[in-house]
C-alpha cells in the first residue's frame, strides 16, 4: 500500500425519532467518516463511538487519528500489518477507531483485488445475509422471521401482556429476541424467563448485568430460553471468560466495541469451537458501518439473523445500504465496501 493521508469528515445525522439507550436519549448520531488514500484508491470507514457502549469518546478518536497521521506522514509504501501496528499503537482502548481504520484499509485492499469486501476476507462467503426486524421500526408486513424487542424494564405483568399482544400481531411463526440490557437480577431473571417460555422466543439478550458472569451461568440452569450476551463481551479475554464460565448460548457481537477484525474473528472462532452461536449487530450507525458489518458477518458465514436492519432511522443517511426484503439483504459484486457516499 502507498498510504498518503487519512482524512476525517465529521457527520451529524438526525434521528427520525429520538433514540433511547439504557442511560441516554439521542436526537442525533455523531461520528466521522474516514477516508484513507492509497495510490489511486480511497478506502472508507466510520468512527462513531456511543456512550454506554464504547469507553472512548469521539474527541479521543480525533486525537488518536491526529497522532496516526503524524506517524504515517510521507511514509510511502507500507505493508498492511505494519500499518495495523501503527493503528494499534495509537488506538489502545479505542475499538471504534480501530474498526473504522481497518475497514477503510480492507476497503482499499478488496478494491485492488476487484472483490467485494466480504469475498476478499473469505472467498467462500455468501452474498445474502439474514437480518432481524426491530419492534417499533418494522411491522408484520415486512416479513421478518425474527423481531427484536427491549423488555425487562417494567412490571413483569406488563411485559407478559406486551408479548401476548406481539405474538397475536406477528403470528406464531415469528420468533422474538428480548433484550433486557442487563436490567434484571438473578431472581427476577429466572421469573422473567419462566414467564416468557410460553412465547416463541429466540433468545434473551443480556438479562443480567454484563460483569455478573456467575449469575448469567446460573440463569442458564433455570430456563429453556437461550441466553445471549452482548455488553458482557468487551474483548477477547471477556469472551474466553464467558466461555469458561458457561455464561451464554449466543454471542451478540458489536464490531465497533471490539475493534480489530482479527480479534473479532478470533472471538467468533472460539465461540464456534464451544458451540456458541454468534450474531453481528451495530449501534444505529450510519450506512458505512452498517455496510462494514454486513460484509464482516458474511465473511464469517454468520447464518443467524444479524442486527443490521435499522436502515431508515435518519432524516438523511450518508449513503444507501442494500434493501431488506423479508428479512434478507444481498450484497452486490461491487469491489470493496461497495458504498457511494452522498454529497
Ligand atoms: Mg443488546
Amino acid at each position: 500500500m502507498n498510504i498518503k493521508k487519512i482524512e476525517s469528515h465529521p457527520y451529524r445525522l438526525k434521528f427520525k425519532k429520538p433514540f433511547k439507550t439504557a442511560g441516554d436519549i439521542y436526537e442525533n448520531r455523531d461520528g466521522f467518516i474516514l477516508k484513507v488514500h492509497s495510490g489511486s484508491f480511497i478506502g472508507i470507514g466510520e468512527v462513531s463511538p456511543l456512550k454506554g457502549f464504547n469507553i472512548e469518546s469521539l474527541q479521543e478518536c480525533y486525537y488518536a487519528l491526529e497522532a496516526i497521521n503524524q506517524t504515517i506522514n510521507d511514509i510511502g509504501n507500507i505493508g498492511r500489518d505494519d500499518l495495523f501496528d501503527i493503528f494499534d499503537l495509537h488506538s489502545m482502548m479505542m475499538p471504534s477507531l480501530l474498526f473504522g481504520l481497518e475497514t477503510a484499509v480492507f476497503d482499499i485492499l478488496s478494491q485492488e483485488s476487484k472483490l467485494p469486501l466480504s469475498k476478499y476476507l473469505n472467498n467462500n462467503s455468501s452474498n445474502v445475509l439474514k437480518v432481524n426486524g426491530i419492534h417499533g421500526l418494522h411491522n408484520p408486513n415486512d416479513g421478518f422471521d425474527i423481531i427484536k424487542i427491549k423488555l425487562g424494564y417494567r412490571n413483569i405483568y406488563d411485559d407478559i401482556k406486551k408479548m401476548e399482544e406481539l405474538s397475536n400481531i406477528y403470528g406464531e411463526k415469528v420468533k422474538f429476541r428480548i433484550d433486557a440490557n442487563g436490567q434484571l437480577d438473578l431472581v427476577k431473571a429466572i421469573r422473567f424467563c419462566k414467564s416468557m417460555e410460553k412465547f416463541n422466543i429466540d433468545y434473551i439478550e443480556q438479562p443480567i448485568a454484563p460483569d455478573n458472569f456467575e449469575d448469567l451461568a446460573e440463569l442458564r440452569l433455570h430456563t429453556k430460553i437461550k441466553v445471549a450476551v452482548d455488553e458482557s463481551i468487551v474483548d477477547i479475554f471477556s469472551a474466553y471468560k464467558l466461555i469458561d464460565n458457561q455464561c451464554a448460548d449466543i454471542f451478540v457481537i458489536k464490531p465497533m466495541t471490539l475493534g480489530k477484525y482479527s480479534t473479532i474473528n478470533k472471538i467468533i472462532e472460539i465461540a464456534k469451537e464451544n458451540e456458541i452461536e454468534c450474531i453481528i449487530t451495530n449501534m444505529f450507525d450510519s450506512a458505512v458501518n452498517r455496510m462494514a458489518c454486513m460484509h464482516f458477518a458474511l465473511s464469517n458465514n454468520i447464518g443467524n439473523e444479524c442486527g443490521i436492519s435499522a436502515d431508515d432511522i435518519f432524516d438523511l443517511d450518508i449513503a444507501k445500504t442494500p434493501e431488506i426484503n423479508n428479512g434478507k439483504l444481498a450484497i452486490n459484486d461491487c469491489p470493496g465496501l461497495g458504498i457511494i457516499l452522498n454529497d
